[in-house]
């Protein structure tokens, strides 16, 4: 069903990069072999899944919407796939993004730019726009996305889909092509709150491979489908309702904000200080970890490599072909706040400034159990309207980007529509605290 969705819709939705038919065919078709010997079944037994194109996947192509990595084969699975694989969902494909998720509309993408199932002239949100146009078109029950940046919930907020991006440390990054890897965190795009809780179930906990990944107990978190939030105390901080945000979505999350006070729980409006410096602060950090990421791609190694009389210039045309111009100017931006004399004004100032937003946060998680403000300023904005003003595209991430720099988890949920396009709700938790998040928002939904 899922694979003739596929055929009906995605000429035009254009999610995906890659089909892996003959694979997914063959796992549905073991699968269907077990059901009938009567064994058990894995939690997503069955559930085709779409995932991004920067999560490894042994023996089929993984590109990260990159021409440098254009005909990349892994020869191993990241962490997450053994995981969904344990748990014998199928994947069916993977999914277009921004190159190596770096933007916030999927136009990015070397290759195509995928567009939102709600209005095909616009956008779907980025970095994971294939991931969340593809659950939102039916084509995937669920999908996985990464998120930096709100790269898994600024696309679900755009395509009305649930998208939950974990604690750092949660979900293991091995096998996730690293963008910036202190902020880089895998997870799930779902059509609802309940999804989100078995997809992460399944690909959560720590990992050998990934020492960054925390040795901290993966709870049940179907236990946080109760519905009920009595006593839930939310902070709503006023930064996130104030300038440049679109008056719908501001209205469509006060109104969900009245929908939490007749369940029982109480907000707040407070504020978060330092979140005007985050979209700096990222924007160093950010480019500074991806420059020295990216180094790793000299043709040499991985993928394209271009024909050159010498080694200096074989590195130079392979990285000026292989890589876009978004990709580039971030190499740019890195290598110069990363540079000695520099660094201490730029990259060491802006992990200062981290540190004063990740406190902003803990002091209000000291009163309040979760965070609740919109996940993007507008809803989904046009093809084309953004991409020759980067600076108007990195606002965009206004909402999103302090969760990466503290760490947290959060998710993005379907809250109304401003205009006819979806508006996405987020809700901010505690690390490590997703069962919270969860409950949160499953008693909204
Ligand atoms: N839009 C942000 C960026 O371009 C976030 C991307 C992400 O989360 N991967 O960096």
């Amino acid at each position: 069903a899922s694979l003739q969705r596929i055929r009906a819709v995605d000429e035009q939705v254009k999610a995906f990069l890659t089909l892996d038919e003959e694979g997914a065919l063959k796992k549905a078709n073991a699968l269907d072999r077990r059901l009938a010997a009567g064994e058990a079944g894995g939690l997503l037994f069955g559930i085709p899944a779409g995932i991004k194109d920067n999560i490894v996947t042994k023996g089929v192509r993984t590109t990260c919407a990159s021409k440098i990595l254009a005909h990349y084969e892994p020869i191993y699975n990241a962490t997450v796939m053994d995981k969904l694989d344990a748990a014998d969902a199928v994947m069916v494909g993977k999914t277009n993004m921004d190159e190596f998720a770096m933007g916030s509309s999927t136009e990015n993408s070397a290759f195509f730019p995928t567009r939102n199932p709600w209005d095909l002239e616009r956008v779907p949100g980025g970095s994971s726009g294939g991931s969340a146009a593809a659950v939102a078109a039916g084509e995937v029950v669920f999908a996985l996305g990464s998120d930096t940046g709100g790269s898994i919930r600024q696309p679900a907020a755009y395509c009305g889909v649930v998208g939950l991006k974990p604690t750092y440390g949660r979900v293991s990054r091995f096998g996730l092509v690293a963008f910036a890897s202190s902020l880089d965190q895998i997870g799930p795009i779902t059509r609802t709150v309940a999804d989100a809780a078995y997809v992460l179930q399944a690909i959560a906990g720590h990992d050998p491979y990934d020492s960054t990944s925390a040795d901290v107990e993966v709870p049940d978190y179907t236990a946080a489908l109760t519905g009920d939030v009595k006593g839930l105390k939310i902070a709503v901080p006023k930064e996130y309702l104030g300038d440049g945000i679109d008056e719908g979505v501001r209205r469509r999350v006060l109104e969900a904000l009245e929908v939490f006070a007749s369940l029982g729980a109480e907000w707040e409006e407070v504020s978060l200080p330092h979140s005007d410096y985050a979209v700096a602060c990222y924007y160093l950090i950010a480019p500074s970890e991806a420059s020295s990421n990216l180094a790793r791609y000299d043709g040499v190694r991985y993928g394209v490599r271009a024909e050159a009389d010498n080694l200096l210039d074989m590195y130079k045309q392979t990285r000026s072909q292989g890589f876009g111009p978004e990709v580039k100017r971030r190499i740019m931006l890195g290598t110069f706040a990363l540079s000695s004399g520099y660094y201490d004004a730029y990259y060491l100032k802006a992990q200062k400034v981290r540190t004063l937003i990740k406190r902003d946060f803990e002091r209000l998680f000291e009163r309040y159990d979760v965070v609740i403000g919109p996940t993007a300023p507008t809803p989904a904005f046009k093809l084309g309207e953004k991409v020759d003003d980067p600076l108007t595209m990195y606002l965009n991430d206004i909402c999103t980007i302090p969760v990466n720099l503290a760490g947290l988890p959060a998710i993005s949920i379907p809250c109304g529509f401003s205009d006819g396009l979806p508006v996405g709700l987020q809700i901010i938790g505690k690390p490590f605290d997703e069962l919270t998040v969860l409950r949160a928002a499953y008693a909204f939904e």
